[in-house]
C-alpha cells in the first residue's frame, strides 16, 4: 500500500509553531519512505473558517519549504479536499449508517442534556449521553422527524475494548464504556470533527495519521467510526504538546508563535525547519543539531519521536538562525536585507551601487545579528551620528578621558583634511600615520578613531565602516550619510566646544 500522509490544518487562523511542525513531520515521512502529502482543508467551523487563512496556510508551508502532492490547490484524484465541499459525502454515510441501526437519530436538545450534565456534575459524578433515543422505535423517528423536531444523528458505541496502534504512545487500549455515543451529524447538518475526519482519511486512503497529541483521545471515537463503516483503521502518531521554556504551553495569544512572525522577524525557514524538527525528535547520536533538509529527510524516523513535551527555545532557534544567515547566499541576503531597508524607509529604489553598499552593510553587521530585521536598526546608526551628542555621551566621554586620546581625534581630523584623499584606499596609511606620531597602538589608538566616527564606543569593525561611511555619503539616499571626514570635523568641533582640547594644544 503506498504511503499517503494527510495535514488537516482548520483555517481559523495563521499557521502556528505546532502546527508547522505536524506538517514538517508528515512531509519528512512522505520525503523520506516515497509516498504522497495531501493537504486537506477542514473548515466546517462556518463561523471561523476564512479563505484568507487558508492562503496563508498554503503560503506559510512554502516557504518552509514544504511541497504536497494531492489539496484544494493542486487537485488530485481524491477531492474535494475541503470539507466544506464533502457534506454530502458525511451525509451519506450517515445514511448507511443509519441503515445498518449502527448508527440513530437523538431528538435531545442541548439545553436537556446541558441540565443532566451540570446536575452530575454537581453531584460530583462522571457524565455521558444516556443513550435516550437510541430506543425509539421507527416510527417514533418517522413521527418526529415529519414534525420538523431538530436532530442529530449518533454513533452506537459497541461495548467491548478499542485497540490502535499509536507509532509513538505504543498499543492502546481504551474501554468503550466510558464513551457517550458521539454525535456524527449536528442538526445543522454539519458533520462533527471526529466523523468528518474518519470519513475523509478512509475515503482518501490515508496510512499515517500524524498529528498533535491533542487529538489522542479523540482517537477510540474516531477508531469506533472507523469499525462501524468497516474501514481499515490507519497506523496513528500522535506528537507531544509544544512548551514555552517556561513550560506553560505554546500560546496563541503571545503572537509569538505564527510562522508569519517569525517569517517577519527575518527568521531564515531553514532555521525554523531545523528546530521545528527537533522538537519531539532527535537525530541520531553523534549526527549534531545542525542538519541540512537533506539530511533532515534522511535521518527522520517516527521511531526517535519522543511522547514528552518540547520546548520552544527561542534562543536555539537563533542559534539555528544565526548559522543559516552566515551560510546563505550572499545575495538573497542583501535582498532581505534591502526590504528591510525599504520598509524603514532607509532606502528608495536601489540601484547597483546601492545594491553593493547594502552588501557592505550586511558584512559589517551580520556577525552580531540573530534575525534580519534586526537589520534597520543595527543600520539607522549610520545615519545617526551627531558630534554634539556624542561628545556628550558617557562612553565617549570615557574614551577621551584617557590621555592622548583628544591628540589622536586631533591626527585624524589633520589626515582626513587633506584634500583630494581616497579615504578607503589610504585607510591604512591614515592610520599608520596617526600611530607614528601618536605613539599609540591597539585599543588605545583605535578606541578615540571609533568614537570620532561613529560617535559610539562599540561597534562593527573600523574598516569596514569607513567603506560603508565613505561610498554611502556618495549615493543618493532617501537621507544623506555623512563622509568620514564630515564625521570627524564634526566631531573634532564639538570636542572643542566643549573644551576637550587636543592633549598636544594642552601642553
Ligand atoms: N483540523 C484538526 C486540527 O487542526 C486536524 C486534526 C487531525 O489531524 O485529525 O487540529
Amino acid at each position: 500500500m503506498p504511503n499517503r500522509l494527510r495535514f488537516a490544518p482548520s483555517p481559523t487562523g495563521e499557521l502556528h509553531l505546532g502546527n508547522a511542525r505536524t506538517a514538517i513531520f508528515n512531509w519528512l515521512y512522505v520525503k523520506k519512505y516515497a509516498g504522497s502529502l495531501i493537504v486537506r482543508i477542514e473548515d466546517t467551523d462556518e463561523v471561523r473558517s476564512q479563505r484568507r487563512f487558508e492562503r496563508l496556510i498554503y503560503d506559510n508551508l512554502k516557504w518552509l519549504g514544504l511541497d504536497w502532492q494531492e489539496g484544494p490547490d493542486v487537485g488530485g484524484q481524491f477531492g474535494p479536499y475541503r470539507q466544506s465541499d464533502r457534506i454530502e459525502i458525511y451525509l451519506q454515510h450517515a445514511q448507511i449508517l443509519l441503515n445498518q441501526g449502527l448508527a440513530y437519530r437523538c431528538f435531545c436538545s442541548e439545553q436537556e442534556l446541558g441540565e443532566q450534565a451540570e446536575r452530575a456534575r454537581q453531584l460530583g459524578l462522571a457524565w455521558k449521553y444516556p443513550g435516550t433515543c437510541h430506543a425509539l422505535s421507527a416510527r417514533e423517528v418517522e413521527k418526529r422527524l415529519t414534525s420538523g423536531h431538530p436532530s442529530v444523528i449518533r454513533l452506537k458505541v459497541r461495548p467491548g475494548m478499542i485497540l490502535f496502534r499509536d507509532l509513538v504512545h505504543g498499543d492502546m487500549r481504551f474501554g468503550s464504556e466510558v464513551l457517550g455515543d458521539p454525535i456524527l451529524i449536528r442538526s445543522s447538518g454539519l458533520p462533527t470533527y471526529n466523523y468528518a475526519v474518519v470519513v475523509d482519511d478512509a475515503l482518501m486512503k490515508i496510512t499515517h495519521v500524524i498529528r498533535g497529541d491533542d487529538h489522542l483521545s479523540n482517537t477510540p471515537r474516531q477508531v469506533l467510526i472507523y469499525e462501524a463503516l468497516g474501514f481499515p483503521i490507519p497506523d496513528f502518531a500522535h506528537l507531544s504538546t509544544i512548551l514555552d521554556p517556561d513550560r506553560t504551553r505554546l500560546s496563541k495569544r503571545h503572537g509569538a508563535s505564527s510562522i508569519l512572525y517569525f517569517r517577519e522577524q527575518g527568521v531564515l525557514p531553514q532555521a525554523l525547519l531545523n528546530h521545528l524538527t527537533l522538537l519531539g525528535w532527535s537525530p541520531r547520536a553523534g549526527q549534531g543539531e545542525i542538519l541540512t533538509r537533506h539530511e533532515l529527510i534522511e535521518s527522520f524516523d517516527l521511531d526517535r519521536v519522543s511522547k514528552s513535551q518540547a520546548i520552544f527555545d527561542v534562543t536555539k532557534l537563533n542559534f539555528f538562525n544565526r548559522h543559516y544567515l552566515q551560510k546563505s547566499d550572499r545575495l538573497r541576503i542583501i535582498q532581505i536585507a534591502i526590504s528591510y531597508l525599504q520598509r524603514e524607509g532607509l532606502l528608495g529604489a536601489v540601484n547597483p551601487a546601492m545594491q553593493d553598499w547594502v552588501g557592505l552593510v550586511v558584512e559589517a553587521f551580520l556577525p552580531g545579528m540573530d534575525r534580519m530585521s534586526e537589520i534597520s536598526s543595527k543600520a539607522r546608526e549610520l545615519w545617526s551620528f551627531d558630534g554634539e551628542a556624542a561628545v556628550k555621551e558617557e562612553g565617549v566621554r570615557k574614551v577621551l578621558c584617557i590621555p592622548g586620546a583628544t591628540t589622536i581625534v586631533g591626527e585624524l581630523n589633520n589626515q582626513l583634511s587633506v584634500s583630494g584623499r581616497d579615504v578607503i584606499c589610504e585607510w591604512p596609511l591614515i592610520v599608520q600615520a596617526i600611530k607614528t606620531r601618536s605613539g599609540f597602538r591597539g585599543k588605545k589608538l583605535f578606541h578615540p578613531i571609533r568614537v570620532a566616527l561613529t560617535g559610539r564606543d562599540s561597534g562593527p569593525e573600523l574598516d569596514k565602516l569607513v567603506s560603508l561611511f565613505e561610498r554611502g555619503s556618495k549615493l543618493d539616499l532617501p537621507q544623506k550619510i555623512k563622509s568620514c571626514e564630515a564625521r570627524v570635523s564634526e566631531f573634532f568641533r564639538a570636542m572643542k566646544v566643549q573644551e576637550l582640547n587636543p592633549d598636544y594644544e594642552n601642553s
